[in-house]
């Protein structure tokens, strides 16, 4: 390069990129740029429906419209805000996962509160993660399903990245399963029939989780579970594949859901707690900490690396039935080695206990769920619905308003005590070693596979949530007890999705 043009880059205000960080910055911002216009058509393409549907005047409809449009511009301007954890204050950490915190967070201005899963900038391109957190981001964003924990916002800054989700009050599944040990057949079938119709939701999107697990499963405030942590979700999408995010061709790292170097034994949990199913089970936890988890409910075919379809997540379903009704997952192990071996030699290993005594149509449930692809329910979500151990469950699309025999137990709406103890002085593995010296992770390199992260929900800020201005009432006038509940449940941010 010649003198004159070096001096002119060093002195210009325009930022030089390579021209592979250019290809990817616009790759993605054209495909946000299209994605913002499809769900802007869809949103008044829903208000005209709506409308019709209604029977408004004319001028009523006009005037329907020019709120659309000014809530579409409001949004457009909101979008264009930056964002930065300093708008949020935290109340309490209530999770600790493989990359940073969860943590329950109270946005300042607006009072509401969220749960905010903080990711190490450093952790995540040294585990070459960035093509999972993108998808995480894609799915969270695009879900728009009350199976799935909603997205508000996401954005950056130098160190971390940020999802700013729904608190969901109830805790984890996991949580549950330490306090309860073993459930009865009633709430096992409604957590299960649950799950079904989370793991439905997931696939019709076009996606597959891959890590359904107890502790990717949330109980809201009414007792009805939540999918998150889509962080080893595929869809396979190109802009999911970790090649996409590589900073040069010469990098051929793995991906966390290739196993060939084995499973993390490396666990951050204190020995010797008095219950002995009480140390497993924060052992298990802990491991479901590290990278790559625990094996515990991954289907052999992916472990196998043989190729997999949607139906290695109801592998997990049925695992997940296993454990809840006898007390502990069927490939318990001591070493995730160990327990890998086991998936893999399902054939052999897979035992029901007869002091269990479980229903034979659980029992058959769960070996129908957990064995091979072939033979395996869940070609399609109806298949497993019919199965006889969901008698008596009608899966109709107000399924999910019935009431649920667990319901957790809220002081308030930021009581935490549903979530376990997170130990804040023992800080994640992640942070006190592991992590290699691999110059990859140098955030002062110039890097662009976090460009394009942020997205901010299409909803008012002052808490309407409608993707459309509100209609008139069909019912000439509501009693008052159901206005407020509406109202209350307008009160959180909802809506459709849509991905900027
Ligand atoms: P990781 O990818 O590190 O496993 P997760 O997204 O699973 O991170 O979050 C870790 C834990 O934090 C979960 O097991 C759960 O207990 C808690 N958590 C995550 N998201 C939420 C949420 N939206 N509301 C309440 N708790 C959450
Ligand atoms: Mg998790």
């Amino acid at each position: 390069m010649s003198k004159e043009k070096e001096e002119e880059r060093r002195t210009s205000k325009v930022k030089y990129y390579s021209p592979q960080a250019f290809k990817f910055y616009m790759e993605q911002h054209i495909e946000n740029v299209m994605k913002s216009y499809q769900e802007r058509l869809l949103r008044r393409r829903q208000l005209e429906t709506e409308m019709s549907k209604v029977g408004l005047k004319s001028e009523d409809q006009n005037s329907m419209r020019k709120l659309l449009y000014q809530k579409e511009s409001n949004y457009i301007r909101l979008k264009r805000a930056k964002m930065d954890k300093s708008m949020f204050t935290k109340i309490k950490v209530i999770g600790r996962g493989a990359f940073g915190e969860v943590a329950l967070v109270r946005k300042i201005d607006a009072k509401h509160l969220y749960a905010m899963k903080t990711l190490r900038k450093t952790v995540v391109l040294e585990r070459n993660q960035v093509a999972h957190v993108k998808a995480e981001r894609d799915i969270l964003a695009e879900a728009d399903n009350e199976w799935v924990v909603k997205l508000y916002y996401s954005f950056q800054d130098k160190e971390n990245l940020y999802f700013v989700m729904d608190y969901i009050a109830g805790g984890d599944l996991m949580s549950l399963l330490i306090k309860k040990g073993i459930f009865e057949e009633k709430l096992a079938r409604f957590y299960i029939a649950e799950l079904t119709c989370a793991v439905e939701s997931v696939h019709k999107m076009g996606f597959i989780h891959r890590d359904i697990k107890p502790d990717n499963i949330l109980i809201d405030k009414d007792g009805h579970i939540k999918l998150t942590d889509f962080g080893l979700c595929t869809g396979f999408r190109w802009t999911h594949n970790s090649k996409y995010y590589q900073r040069n061709g010469e990098h051929g790292r793995q991906d966390s859901m290739d196993h060939a170097e084995g499973w993390s034994n490396e666990c951050r949990c204190t020995p010797l707690k008095p219950l002995e199913r009480r140390r497993k089970r924060d052992h298990q936890r802990c491991l479901a900490h590290s990278l790559v988890g625990t094996p515990n409910y991954i289907a052999p075919e992916v472990l196998l690396r043989q190729g997999y379809t949607q139906l290695c997540d109801w592998w997990s379903v049925g695992v997940i039935l296993y454990e809840m009704l006898v007390g502990q997952p069927p490939f318990l192990a001591n070493t995730p080695e160990q327990t890998q071996y086991k998936v893999i030699h399902w054939k052999e290993t897979l035992l029901i206990p007869e002091a269990a005594q479980l229903s034979p149509e659980a029992s058959d449930l769960i070996l129908k769920l957990c064995t091979s692809p072939e033979q395996r329910l869940g070609k399609n979500a109806s298949e497993v619905k019919a199965h006889p151990y969901f008698r008596g469950i009608e899966f109709n699309k107000d399924f999910r308003s019935q009431q649920a025999p667990f319901v957790p137990h809220l002081d308030n709406p930021a009581d935490t005590s549903n979530f376990d103890e997170i130990d804040t002085d023992n800080k994640m593995r992640s942070s006190c070693g592991g992590g290699s010296s691999d110059s990859d992770a140098d955030l002062s390199k110039p890097f662009h596979g976090f460009f394009e992260f942020t997205f901010r929900r299409f909803f008012d800020d002052g808490g309407a949530g409608l993707a459309y201005p509100r209609l008139p009432p069909l019912k000439p006038s509501p009693d008052p007890d159901e206005q407020q509940q509406s109202q209350q449940q307008q009160s959180q941010p909802q809506g459709p999705v849509y991905g900027v």
